[in-house]
């Protein structure tokens, strides 16, 4: 038996170990000059005037959320095929997640679907680059005009990504970015946002750290060198120099990792594109997807079996498939508050017939053959005529 593949992992080179051991010697374990350097990376990357390092994906949004100035009482679209992170950042704020169905081909949210679901109360939307794969964000932008909306871009996916020749990351008020070792490059925990905003980088950095400014200028009065304030009610979202460290190695990387992603993509799409039963990732002409995750979805009209007993037969087999993502609302705590499945029914249906194969650049272009050979073999079987 092979050993277990993953849906993805880390890659963790030497130089990655040397970088954390000497800041882990140096005077800063936190808030030190690693930070700066890691976000001055991170603007390059995503094209962006701004960056600010955060604690994790997470923090990014509630960051995000807060800066734009979502409040009680406001209503924020996004989509329900996510990590539930997306939409938890609106609750966060006490405002209401609304779900916009997405696009059958892309498995982004659906520009028309948006439109669809504004009300007076809409503040915010919070488009995901889901897989990797660029939203239309120029529909997006345009709606968000013409009602005055923010957008926030969940890129948690999409580091290195493009749409129509711009970075994700420079596109939307703000776009947030994750570093979970099962992300493009990995610092443990931690995460960012990406702005071209001087107002909203300034909310996004006081909100790491309390809510507290040390800018006198900003200050109501100033009564010696210890002062400070508390403007805001923020965190401690920081993220430790160590951390930041480990960033900067890692995104000197980025580049052969989307390579390595591409590489394998390739190899699955040549293997399963003829392959009745199988339906391959669309994607959008003019965008350029960082390919996070890889994802089949079954024709089950074809096939004897249903997704479960597949996805069993390709984890006897060690193959970490996985499924990405339960629609949002499907978790018993929104459906306590109301949501209500047959609310996106595109959203439904692709969750029935999703599988996500391991992609991960460390892995073989033999583990991307053997997991071939296995959904061949194990489809097969079940097709039906
Ligand atoms: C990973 C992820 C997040 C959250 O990031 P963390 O760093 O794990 O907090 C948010 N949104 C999406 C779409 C993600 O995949």
């Amino acid at each position: 038996m092979r050993s277990f593949i993953p849906y993805g992992q880390q890659w963790i080179d030497e130089d990655d170990v040397q970088a954390v051991i000497k800041t882990l010697k140096s005077d800063y374990l936190t808030t030190g000059p690693k930070i700066k350097q890691f976000e001055e990376k991170l603007k390059e990357v995503a094209g962006a005037e701004y960056a600010v390092a955060i604690a994790n994906g997470t923090a990014a949004l509630h960051a995000a959320c807060f800066a734009a100035g979502i409040q009680e009482g406001d209503e924020v679209i996004t989509s329900p095929i996510t990590f539930a992170a997306s939409a938890n950042c609106v609750l966060y704020m006490g405002a209401k997640p609304v779900f916009a169905d997405i696009d059958p081909a892309t498995y982004n949210i659906h520009p028309d679907e948006i439109r669809k679901k504004i009300t007076k109360k809409t503040k915010a939307i919070i488009p995901v680059h889901f897989t990797g794969q660029p939203c239309d964000m120029d529909e997006i932008i345009k709606i968000a005009k013409e009602y005055d909306l923010m957008v926030i871009e969940d890129g948690a996916h999409a580091l290195g990504a493009e749409y129509k020749g711009k970075k994700i990351g420079s596109i939307g008020d703000m776009t947030t970015f994750s570093f979970h070792p099962v992300k493009h490059i990995t610092t443990g925990e931690g995460g960012a946002i990406t702005t071209n905003s001087k107002e909203l980088y300034e909310k996004l950095l006081i909100f790491r750290t309390h809510g507290i400014t040390r800018d006198v200028e900003k200050m109501t009065k100033d009564e010696g060198p210890w002062y400070y304030e508390q403007h805001f009610l923020g965190y401690n979202y920081r993220i430790t120099d160590f951390q930041a460290a480990l960033g900067i190695s890692q995104l000197k990387k980025l580049e052969l990792f989307l390579e390595k992603r591409r590489k394998y993509v390739k190899q699955y799409n040549d293997a399963f594109k003829d392959i009745e039963g199988i339906v391959i990732p669309y994607q959008l002409p003019q965008t350029i997807s960082a390919w996070h995750l890889y994802i089949i979805q079954l024709e089950l009209q074809k096939l004897a079996v249903g997704r479960k007993e597949i996805f069993q037969e390709l984890r006897s087999r060690n193959i970490g498939v996985n499924v990405h993502y339960i629609p949002v609302y499907y978790h018993p705590y929104y459906q306590k508050l109301g949501y209500q499945k047959g609310l996106c029914p595109h959203a439904e249906k692709l969750y029935d017939r999703m599988i996500t194969l391991p992609l991960f650049p460390k892995m073989q272009s033999e583990d991307v053959e053997y997991v071939i050979q296995s959904v061949k073999e194990i489809v097969g079987k079940y097709r039906i005529g």
